[in-house]
């Protein structure tokens, strides 16, 4: 295939999923001298087959790839790794930030359940919060499988078609590659077209908190800036009004905290009553997701002088200033 210096061929590769994520997507991108893949799926049959036949489309194989971009480390993105570079040596590169989650390193992820642990007590959850620590738990060990196998390395500073650009909130280590000559940005799930993507606490590599719905705004204000004629998302459609979505997912985020704002002057102080109250049931079926709704933008509205927090007990009260 042919490309000039500017451009570079772009081949989707989507995997329809039955749940609110619609697809997996990662992508195949051709420039003048390097096949990149951008992501690679979830570690099923379908990702595999559907990457494979993409390939095969442009009368390629895996052998052809000259490198692996990762937007970040969660298991939707990350999935055939092991797969792909048990069968073709490719380099495969990220953020430092995902280097100990995907080698699933003891240290970094006991230092995650203790944050959890912390997070929850402070936050009132109670048993729910216990139990979900007792899961991580068990995740560490049982999930040891998932672990990347290959060596990860730090995206190199030259020599390929992308401006790496710093994009965290959905998790700490997440990067957009844009394609300046096209205007292209893959952004991982910085934003998806038809839901919200969330911000998902977690603790850092180098701090012990974080606050990702603050860096999640910052990074779609960042993006905002950039003007992308077009983003490549994780999941569902193709982004063409960057712009727009991202106005009304800042708007939804104010909308929210003012809700939020509401319930605390009904007397709802702490994390674990507002998320039971706001979230109803989705709180027993999505209990980490909503935990991390909730105080993010707590965070936020401490971070906007509208709320104070004071520890009672072990546990944090919200007020209004
Ligand atoms: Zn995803």
């Amino acid at each position: 295939m042919q490309c000039d210096s500017k451009s570079a061929a772009i081949f989707p590769i989507t995997v329809p999923v039955d749940n609110s994520l619609k697809s997996f997507n990662f992508y195949l991108v051709q420039s003048a001298e390097t096949l990149t893949l951008i992501d690679a799926g979830m570690n099923n049959d379908s990702c595999w087959n559907s990457l494979l036949h993409t390939l095969q489309e442009q009368n390629l194989s895996l052998s052809d790839i000259d490198q692996i971009f990762l937007t970040h480390h969660h298991i939707d993105h990350v999935g055939l790794i092991n797969r792909i570079t048990s069968e073709c040596s490719i380099p495969v590169y990220a953020h430092p930030y995902a280097y100990p989650r995907l080698k699933r390193d003891e240290t970094f992820l006991q230092k995650r359940i203790d944050f959890f642990e912390e997070l929850y007590k402070t936050a009132d959850c109670g048993e729910k919060g216990e139990q979900q620590v007792a899961y991580l738990k068990k995740a560490m060990y049982k999930n040891q499988h998932q672990a990347i196998r290959t060596e990860i390395m730090p995206f190199p500073s030259f020599g390929h078609d992308f401006t790496i650009i710093d994009v965290p909130g959905h998790s700490e280590d997440q990067v957009g590659f844009f394609h300046e000559p096209s205007g292209v940005l893959f952004a991982g799930d910085l934003l998806i077209n038809h839901i919200s993507s969330n911000a998902i606490i977690e603790p850092g590599v180098e701090t012990t908190y974080s606050y990702p719905l603050l860096q999640h705004m910052e990074s779609m204000k960042k993006v905002m800036q950039l003007k992308p004629d077009v983003i490549y998302s994780g999941h569902g459609t193709v982004i063409h009004d960057a712009e727009s979505l991202i106005r009304q997912r800042l708007d939804a985020i104010d909308h929210k905290a003012e809700k939020f704002l509401q319930l605390i002057s009904d007397g709802y102080t702490t994390a674990n009553t507002l998320a039971k109250t706001y979230y109803n049931k989705a709180y027993d079926s999505q209990f980490s997701l909503v935990m991390s709704e909730i105080i993010g933008h707590l965070q936020y509205l401490e971070n906007n002088k509208r709320i104070q927090k004071e520890m009672t007990d072990g546990v944090w009260h919200y007020h209004l200033t």
